[in-house]
């Protein structure tokens, strides 16, 4: 079958490679339908290894590079493992990227995302979503809908993880939230934003094409910190008060210090942002705002209620597939989001 390949920094092949046997006991082998591109994917191909175990084999999986890429897809069903009881042949799912020891506290009490041992699909895993086939475990499977297409279903890993980032920001009905960065993260962040009930979404965003894709995504207000001073603007629009909740997802210092400045006093302030490196922020202003800085990685815990949203009116799948590949071109949507990211939400990739 045909796979996208990390071999090094810089070296990403698509190639011919064996296609997964029978799935093992508690797997099931997936046909992939689409896998999108994500930011960590760029950060692996232009800075990596990050993630990908490229010296030695990692703890818990075993893999070692070269690793098949890909960790946000969908797909059908097409061969159970033995003990397989929730899925069947045929059974249209998206998967959860994350692969926990099983043992740990963590991944006994629910937050297998903050497993020590952690493995990923598509990057510390045997197989990822940019290849025509890959066998994972039974509990990464999640159930789609017929509502939610295929393409919006390789949109359920990235909508989780926003969906659960805002969840732990305690949205109450009517706050006010600010998306600093209109990406993929933050456009699904606006939607995540609304439905967990926000009166007013204010997103900022410099690039126009991203404001337009912020409105269509249900932002109230749109500001372009190139042209207004974005701290000014969102006080301007709360009586000088600053943002309820402020979800940081663009990753570079000046968004960071400006995500926990426009928070009000009180603010809860959610970073999904990846930081290349450490970056400073305004400490004096947290303490004297007693603002609240919560980290949030990966959706797991709330697949099924974000795949519920996805099903329904409240969420624009359109608005954020702004391109669709295939896989023989591969490298070339690399080069697009590391060219003219700003005029792109998500690519979607097809092996087929
Ligand atoms: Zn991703
Ligand atoms: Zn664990």
């Amino acid at each position: 079958m045909k796979a996208a390949v990390w071999y090094a920094r810089g070296d990403v092949r698509v190639e011919e490679v064996p296609e997964p046997p029978s799935p093992p006991p508690g797997q099931v082998k997936v046909k992939v339908a689409w896998c999108g591109l994500c930011g960590t994917d760029l950060h692996e191909y232009l800075g990596g290894p990050l993630y990908i175990p490229a010296d030695a084999p990692h703890p818990l999986t075993g893999v070692k590079a070269p690793v098949i890429l890909g960790h946000e897809m969908s797909g059908e069903v097409v061969e159970v493992g033995n003990g397989v009881t929730r899925f069947k042949v045929g059974d249209r799912v998206a998967l959860c990227p994350i692969i926990g020891c099983l043992q740990c506290t963590w991944c006994q009490s629910g937050l297998m995302g903050l497993c020590p041992n952690i493995a990923f699909l598509g990057v510390s895993w045997t197989g990822g979503g940019f290849a025509q086939y890959v066998n994972v475990y039974e509990y990464m499977c999640y159930r789609l809908p017929p509502e939610v297409s295929y393409e919006v279903g390789a949109l359920v890993e990235p909508f989780a993880a926003v969906y659960r980032a805002m969840k732990q920001a305690n949205i109450q009905p009517g706050e006010t939230v600010a998306v600093v960065g209109a990406g993929p993260i933050g456009l699904m962040g606006i939607q995540a934003a609304r439905v967990q009930g926000a009166g007013r979404v204010i997103a900022i965003e410099p690039a126009a094409r991203r404001q337009e894709l912020a409105h269509r995504c249900g932002a109230t207000i749109v500001v372009d910190p190139m042209r207004q001073d974005a701290l000014t603007a969102v006080r301007d629009l709360t009586e000088g008060a600053g943002a309820d909740v402020v979800l940081e997802s663009a990753g570079i210092e000046a968004t960071g210090i400006l995500a926990g400045r426009i928070a009000r006093r009180k603010g809860r302030i959610v970073v999904m942002g990846v930081f290349e490196r450490p970056a400073p922020f305004d400490y004096t202003d947290l303490v004297y705002g007693e603002k609240v800085v919560m980290g949030s990685m990966g959706g797991y815990g709330l697949f099924d209620e974000a795949i519920q949203v996805m099903a329904s009116n409240a969420f624009n799948g359109e608005a954020l597939i702004t391109g669709k590949i295939k896989l023989d071109d591969i490298l070339e949507g690399f080069n697009t989001l590391i060219r003219h990211k700003e005029e792109h939400a998500k690519i979607l990739v097809s092996p087929a």
